[in-house]
């Protein structure tokens, strides 16, 4: 069995809310552990509706700041901590700057959701709920272990490695990351939002699978002035192709590229510049990795 178990896409959309895609997240089952990378609108019901338990997912991985990528972590963190029931692991979230501060000032003793954790905490009824679901009192406010990392670093975890990279964006307002996953058989990247770069290019080379933000077809980008901080379809097809991957998951797919038609042409495009296997993200849907 392979190290990386499964791979589902939660939010393959961008901030344009759509009948099929809104907002950026994916997780990743990898040698028994659930890391999830970002954590777009409504990724926490997202999960539910993937059959992935809340309360099991131990790390999340934020590509930058933006709320398509974050604005259900509120609503996560606070999922995840009331459905634990103080049986869950403690949280670590890793992110570019920011992600402390964030966390903080979401769910610290000031923090704007505080006080729903301090209602839970201390009324009579919330503690009888939390009993009944196991827990022990008293009950404890929720601990997130959330750092600020930064670009070409490399982190070790059990049986899987992160290995990060700049991504180019909307700096010097937002920093942003890409990720590697590597472990002894597979290695997955997932982009976050980029226009295409070196620093990408060179953090997937031979990946298994690369997982790339595509806001529309390019020709669209070029016209409207929309492509410098990010992908488009030829962009991340001649990125995935220099670096040699394998598997190219095209997300963060805006309105128009997501019409059936205009995907299609995009395809065939692609096709042209990289011969490797080409998906585009569904929401709530498992990647297949049988090679
Ligand atoms: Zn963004």
């Amino acid at each position: 069995m392979k190290s990386i178990q499964r791979l589902t896409i939660l939010g393959a959309g961008t901030p344009t809310p759509t009948k099929d895609r809104f907002g950026s997240s994916i997780v990743v089952e990898v040698n028994g552990d659930l890391v999830m990378f970002d954590c777009g609108p409504a990724t926490t019901h997202k999960l539910t509706k993937a059959g992935i338990s809340t309360t099991k997912v131990d790390y999340l991985f934020f590509s930058h700041h933006h709320f398509d990528h974050d604005v259900d972590y509120p609503c996560f963190l606070l999922t995840r901590w009331d459905q634990g029931a103080g049986k869950e692991e403690t949280l670590k979230v890793f992110g570019p700057n920011l992600t402390e501060e964030f966390t903080e000032n979401l769910i610290g003793n000031e923090g704007v959701f505080s006080h729903d954790w301090k209602a839970r905490v201390n009324h009579p009824v919330s503690q009888q709920v939390y009993v009944n679901r196991g827990g022990t009192l008293p009950r404890r406010p929720p601990v997130v272990n959330a750092k600020n990392i930064k670009a070409n670093a490399t982190y070790k975890f059990d049986g899987w490695d992160i290995h990060t990279a700049e991504a180019k964006h909307v700096q010097p307002y937002l920093d942003s990351l890409a990720y590697r996953m590597e472990t002894n058989d597979f290695s997955l990247v997932y982009t976050g939002d980029t226009e295409p770069c070196d620093s990408i290019e060179k953090l997937s080379q031979d990946a298994d699978i690369m997982i790339c933000m595509c806001w529309d077809d390019q020709s669209v980008m070029e016209k409207e002035k929309e492509n410098t901080g990010q992908c488009g379809t030829l962009g991340a097809a001649e990125m995935a192709a220099k670096a040699g991957v394998k598997h190219l998951v095209l997300t963060h797919m805006g309105p128009n590229i997501s019409k059936t038609e205009n995907t299609k042409k995009s395809l065939k495009e692609i096709r042209e510049i990289y011969s490797g296997r080409v998906t585009f993200a569904e929401e709530i849907t498992e990647v297949n990795l049988n090679y």
